[in-house]
């Protein structure tokens, strides 16, 4: 099966793809992921893609689409995938159709998370990640056990450069100028679903399950 989640920055994308992954046993294919670790492998790739991101704007299409090409080409994603993150623009959507019909696959569903956007001001200002392992905390509402040190791995836990006021705000303008049109584009095709993302992590997760046939 090959999926989309869909939805701004701070929706629940990340926490809820893990889950779906692990469930479905496909991988989980997250554009943000892959460009932060380039970024940490200071190439002059990795600063490149770093100054896009720490500005809360989007990398040019031409280079993420030639990136999620390679990684569904992939062996692991030959059967099924989660995207996360991407597409995030009417081109990134054509060309994603374009691949797939190449060979011989296409999109199955297209879940889109709906949030409140002060809600995910606070979420994302507040959001701590480990560096190690991508495991997320919140200030507010999950700290790690031990202050900065990740629970699971002992890895170090930190706020990600675009995750303050400023930067938020200008990804969520972003989302809506760019990315919200998507949810009309996959309407058209019959593939959306549209799930409330200001429930719990597990009432989310169960409502995906229901519309992806889990
Ligand atoms: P995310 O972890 O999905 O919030 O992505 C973090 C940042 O990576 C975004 O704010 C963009 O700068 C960049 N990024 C991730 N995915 C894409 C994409 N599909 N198209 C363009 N830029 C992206």
């Amino acid at each position: 099966m090959n999926i989309i989640l869909l939805g701004a920055p701070g929706a629940g994308k990340g926490t809820q793809a893990k889950k779906i992954s692990e469930k479905c046993g496909i991988p989980h294919i997250s554009t943000g992921d892959m460009f932060r670790e380039t970024s940490a492998s200071g190439s002059d790739m990795g600063k490149q893609l770093q100054s896009f991101m720490s500005a809360g704007k989007l990398v040019p299409d031409d280079l993420v689409i030639e990136i999620v090409k390679t990684r569904i080409s992939r062996q692991d994603a030959v059967s099924g995938f989660l995207l996360d993150g991407f597409p995030r623009t009417n081109g990134q959507a054509e060309a994603l159709d374009k691949a797939l019909k190449a060979s011989g696959r296409k999109i199955n569903k297209v879940v889109s998370i709906t949030v409140n956007e002060e809600e995910v001001v606070k979420r994302l200002s507040s959001r701590r990640v480990c560096v190690s392992c991508g495991a997320t905390y919140n200030l507010m509402s999950n700290m790690p056990k031990k202050n900065d040190a990740c629970d699971s791995c002992s890895g170090k836990v930190i706020q990600r450069a675009d995750d303050n006021e400023a930067t938020v705000r200008n990804r969520l303008e972003v989302y809506r100028e760019q990315t919200s049109p998507l949810i009309e584009y996959y309407k058209k095709s019959n593939l959306l679903s549209e799930v409330d993302g200001m429930k719990s992590v597990d009432e989310v997760f169960k409502s995906i399950c229901e519309v992806i046939g889990k």
